[in-house]
């Protein structure tokens, strides 16, 4: 077999362009390949979480987020029902404000950091396949050439699926579901341009949530979510995403507040997401990162921070001198899941929508004090770099 990489890493988002540029900033030969297109938009609404600002600033790239003209956050507030409850980002942790950068931007910004780093990076480049040994052992990708439609396998002694939820690599690896959640929810989310916002502005009522989040070009993304039946039969079979967002943007006590502002894109609608997941995350020369090893609901606003989290425990176990058995403590599994877990639990029950305002009050407080011990584990991953 000719192996011509250290790591093959599918997928060239936060979860994979970040895994490949770290494993090349420790000197491995690393090629990642997407089938789309760099610099491609997808489907999210951009809030950072401490731990995804950190990550950034530890690698050196928060600077150039600042750069792209991404605003800083530095308070959130909390509407519940028609009480406000607003908290000042502190610093600690490096960091002193939270950022909401487009995807467009920051995706971007994290391939073109893997590639000064030296990382051979392959756009337009599906993955149909993953090659194998006698033992089972991944060994490599099949990859279907752009132009000509042939299929080649490249080989690595290590393959990193962070190739999103519909993951080829877990599922030609049968990763297994150790968490399966219950919920999901359904999402209506656009831009506007004139719309302060006071930092990151969550909302909450009996059976919908929205949220305002400011990001690059001075455009605010809005988002509004409840259960697909709800959301589901405010667009209607035939009807509009945009007149369903602005139904129930009043019905959450938005209405006014968007009317005084201008739309600068077309609504989106993300109809169909999973619950909440947690798949293996590891076995014989292969690895998943991001989506493609876990999911929570984007209530959470937290699956780019869990991405850029994962890559660093990933990396910090491939290129550990000491090798720790998967599942083990200490091993990149376990302290993922040890992290993910509440989280995941926590999101489960913000996506059923079935809450009212005191106990919503009360699962928020639980997925903070969840993201107070990621960014703990994270800031002392950071000291012993
Ligand atoms: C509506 C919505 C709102 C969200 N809002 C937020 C938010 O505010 N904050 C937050 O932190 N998170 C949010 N998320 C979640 C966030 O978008 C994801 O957690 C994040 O995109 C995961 O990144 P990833 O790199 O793991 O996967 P992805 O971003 O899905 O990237 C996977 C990449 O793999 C490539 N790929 C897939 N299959 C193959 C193949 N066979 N061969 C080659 N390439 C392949 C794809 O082309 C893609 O580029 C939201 C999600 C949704 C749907």
């Amino acid at each position: 077999m000719n192996r011509t990489w250290d790591v093959i890493v599918v997928g060239a988002r936060v979860a994979g362009a970040a895994t490949a540029m770290l494993l090349a900033r420790a000197g491995l030969r690393v090629l990642c390949v997407d089938r789309s297109r760099h610099g491609s938009d997808t489907l999210s609404t951009h809030a950072l979480m401490r731990g995804g600002v950190l990550q950034l600033t530890k690698w050196g790239l928060l600077d150039a987020v600042v750069a792209a003209g991404t605003p800083p956050v530095r308070r959130t507030v909390f509407h519940y029902g028609e009480e406000q409850f607003a908290v000042s980002i502190k610093p600690a942790a490096g960091t002193d404000a939270l950022y909401a950068p487009r995807r467009t931007v920051l995706d971007a910004l994290l391939v073109d950091e893997a590639v000064r780093s030296g990382v051979i990076v392959d756009f337009g480049t599906p993955v149909v396949g993953l090659c194998r040994a006698a033992d089972d052992r991944v060994t490599g990708v099949l990859l279907q050439d752009r132009r000509t439609g042939r299929v080649r396998a490249e080989y690595a002694a290590i393959v990193v699926g962070a190739d999103g939820r519909e993951s080829l690599v877990a599922r030609e690896v049968s990763a297994t579901n150790e968490f399966a959640g219950q919920h999901a929810g359904s999402y209506l989310y656009g831009y506007w341009r004139d719309l302060p916002s006071d930092g990151y502005e969550w909302f909450y009522r009996p059976g919908l949530a929205a949220g305002m989040i400011p990001t690059n070009d001075g455009a605010t993304c809005v988002f509004v979510g409840g259960t697909p039946a709800r959301i589901g039969a405010a667009v209607g079979a035939d009807g509009s995403p945009t007149a369903a967002f602005d139904g129930l943007a009043d019905q959450i006590g938005l209405g006014e507040r968007l009317r005084s502002a201008h739309r600068i894109e077309a609504v989106r609608f993300a109809r169909s997401l999973p619950p909440g997941y947690l798949r293996t995350a590891q076995g014989p020369g292969w690895a998943l990162v991001g989506d493609a090893g876990h999911w929570m609901d984007p209530m959470s606003t937290h699956g780019m921070t869990s991405a850029l989290r994962d890559a660093e425990l990933l990396v910090d176990a491939i290129t550990s001198p000491v090798a720790v058995e998967p599942g083990t403590a200490g091993s990149y599994q376990h302290t993922r899941d040890r992290i993910s877990r509440p989280m995941l639990e926590t999101s489960d029950e913000i996506a059923s929508f079935g809450w009212d305002l005191d106990r919503i009050r009360d699962v928020v407080r639980q997925m903070s004090s969840a993201m107070t011990d990621e960014v703990e584990t994270l800031a002392l991953l950071g000291q012993a770099a």
